[in-house]
């Protein structure tokens, strides 16, 4: 069943229109952003609200269905970021001025990854990495209330 807009609407507004996962601004989106079902739906969740969270088309893409990524440093399977159950700023920091996510714990290192949050298969110049000195220039990135790296 199609997500009715003004559910949608109160998606955006919660996540004050970042996807809930890279914490990229909607405001420097050429399109909206998607609404992600953080239980994929093709595992039986839900469109209640509680179970749907806004996020980019290339995270939406990147996710899939997946629930669950790989920590090399724990060497540890372990769920991905859950953005109703956690708090972004207790798995992810700021890196590199904000160009970088780094994931801070073995959910924000799976995520990192399992996302490819730093699009890391394609060169600088080339990946999101760049893209997000662009949006660092606009001072609406990286979010004024994550934690980044000193
Ligand atoms: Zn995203």
């Amino acid at each position: 069943m199609p997500i009715p807009d003004s559910t949608r609407q109160i998606i955006r507004e919660r996540a004050g229109f970042l996807c809930e996962y890279c914490h990229s601004s909607e405001r420097l989106s050429a399109s909206r952003f998607t609404i992600d079902h953080v239980i994929p739906a093709s595992l039986g969740g839900s469109d209640d609200i509680d179970n749907l969270a806004l996020a980019c088309r290339r995270c939406n893409e990147r996710r899939y269905n997946f629930v669950a990524g790989f920590d090399v440093e724990t060497q540890q399977i372990v769920p991905v970021f859950n953005p109703r159950k956690q708090d972004w700023a207790e798995h992810f920091i700021w890196t590199a001025g904000g160009t970088v996510i780094k994931g801070v714990t073995p959910i924000g290192r799976a995520t990192c990854d399992r996302f490819d949050l730093n699009d890391m298969r394609y060169p600088e110049g080339d990946s999101i990495r760049s893209t997000r000195q662009f949006w660092i220039q606009t001072g609406l990135h990286p979010p004024s209330l994550d934690p980044i790296e000193t």
